[in-house]
């Protein structure tokens, strides 16, 4: 038997490893991953708590060995054949597999304009250490793309009394995953705290004094950071022969166009009931992915159906988003003491809610909310907008319907 080789140490590939053991597998299990690090988790990257980046581990090596993990640390895959079943290793090994996980995750999208070499990206730790070594008080940074690592990014640089602009070709930032109603709450804070954007500006190039926009102006930056979204890591998985098209196309059982073959976390499009195939770009989406190929490549058959789930935090403000909400919903606002929930409404079907407040303070009522959109049923929305009607009694009623 040749065992489990999962390709991709994030927090995909390390949470499937362990989740394999815990599925009461007893074969090998082999974690490649190309980063000279224990596995550690990106979300800390961009809120670090200090001066310097943080590195959150999600295992140590002790756990590892007491699972039985064998780790192969700063070590890439550079070929998959997926007819003979084995993996090539940067480190000159041939790895056999029975069966295999693709946990690649996804490289930050590069800028294709003259000086784009100077731009830094922000995804792994090296990349943070990087950034947060060379920004010091008086320095400036200019940030290119105003989405989610944009945002965090701005918000822990004026904490430390940073000059930050914020480029985005949008009309306004972090317009593709937030709802409306919280983008513009947040842009406005970021505004008042000294952020100065550049909206609907295109890039000329970037030089040593900072950004030239398309027009001729010039942000200045000591620092250009790039933060204009990822691609997925499908190379592996395409030279294989493999479907592939946004991301490695999976199944809603996780598993590829090759039945041994599973693909999880940021790198996986995974075929909706609908039609079309999604990829999600969150922390927990990563690890929901990894416990189902987990379980699937044991011999279980279960279908990926978590609802979509990420939270950002912004200076004091923490945001949570459950669900995919569209601007065809209708939107119903719960106003309370540590900020707003807003409820995504189709017809009168609960299918999205999003939270925005001080801190971790609305995290309860968000579950609440996410485990009504998981109910499936119809809600009134006067009962939603009511602060004074419990989410948990509303739960508990349609739960008994
Ligand atoms: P990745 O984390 O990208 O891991 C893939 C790993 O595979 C990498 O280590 C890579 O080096 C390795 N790899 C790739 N190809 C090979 C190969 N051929 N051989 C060996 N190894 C290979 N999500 C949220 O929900 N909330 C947040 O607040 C949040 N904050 C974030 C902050 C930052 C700065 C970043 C970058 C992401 C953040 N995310 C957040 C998103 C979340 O971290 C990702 O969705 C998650 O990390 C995806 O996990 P993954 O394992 O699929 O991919
Ligand atoms: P992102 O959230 O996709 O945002 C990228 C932003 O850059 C978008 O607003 C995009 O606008 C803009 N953009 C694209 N091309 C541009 C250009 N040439 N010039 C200026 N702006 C441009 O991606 P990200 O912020 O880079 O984050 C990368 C990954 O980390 C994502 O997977 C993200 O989900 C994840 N992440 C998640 C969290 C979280 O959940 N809290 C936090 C950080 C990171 P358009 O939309 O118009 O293209």
């Amino acid at each position: 038997m040749n065992g489990i080789v999962i390709i991709g140490a994030g927090e995909c590939g390390t949470r499937a490893a362990f989740a394999l053991r815990e599925a009461g597998y007893s074969g090998s299990v082999t974690l490649v991953g190309a980063e000279p690090h224990l596995p550690y988790e990106r979300p800390p990257l961009s809120k670090p708590m200090g001066e310097t980046a943080q590195m959150k581990l999600i295992c140590t090596l002790d756990s590892l060995a007491a699972a039985g993990i064998d780790y192969a640390k700063g070590v890439s895959a550079l070929k998959l054949d997926a007819d003979a079943g084995t993996v090539t290793l940067s480190d000159g090994g041939l790895l056999p597999y029975e069966k295999l996980l693709l946990a690649t995750g996804a490289r930050p999208r590069r800028l294709a304009c003259p000086g784009a070499e100077r731009v830094l990206d922000f995804r792994t730790h090296t990349d943070a250490e990087a950034i947060f070594a060379n920004v010091g008080s008086g320095a400036s940074v200019a940030i290119i793309g105003g989405g989610l690592i944009g945002m965090e990014l701005a918000a822990v640089f004026r904490g430390k009394g940073i000059a930050v602009s914020v480029i985005e070709a949008a009309p306004k930032p972090l317009g593709r995953a937030v709802p409306s109603r919280f983008a513009e709450k947040l842009h406005a804070r970021h505004a008042a705290e000294g952020v100065e954007f550049y909206l609907e500006r295109g890039i000329a190039e970037i030089t040593g004094d900072g950004v030239v926009l398309a027009g001729g102006d010039v942000v200045q930056g000591d620092l250009v950071i790039g933060a204009i979204g990822v691609i997925p890591e499908t190379a592996l998985a395409l030279d294989a022969g493999l479907a592939t098209g946004n991301g490695i196309l999976a199944d809603a059982c996780l598993r590829t166009s090759r039945p041994n073959i599973f693909a999880a976390g940021d790198c996986a499009a995974i075929a909706q009931p609908g039609g079309g195939h999604i990829r999600f770009e969150s922390w927990r989406n990563a690890r929901a992915q990894a416990e189902i190929a987990a379980r699937n490549m044991t011999g279980a058959q279960d279908a990926f159906a978590a609802i979509p789930w990420f939270w950002s935090d912004q200076y004091d403000l923490g945001l949570q988003v459950a669900g995919l909400p569209h601007p065809a919903h209708r939107s119903v606002v719960r106003t309370l003491p540590e900020g707003e929930l807003e409820f995504y409404l189709d017809g009168d079907r609960l299918v999205a809610a999003a939270a925005l407040g001080l801190g971790n303070g609305l995290a309860k009522e968000i579950k609440l909310a996410e485990m009504l959109v998981a109910a499936g049923v119809d809600l009134d929305p006067a009962a939603l907008a009511d602060p004074r009607v419990n989410l948990k009694a509303l739960l508990k009623s349609a739960r008994a319907a």
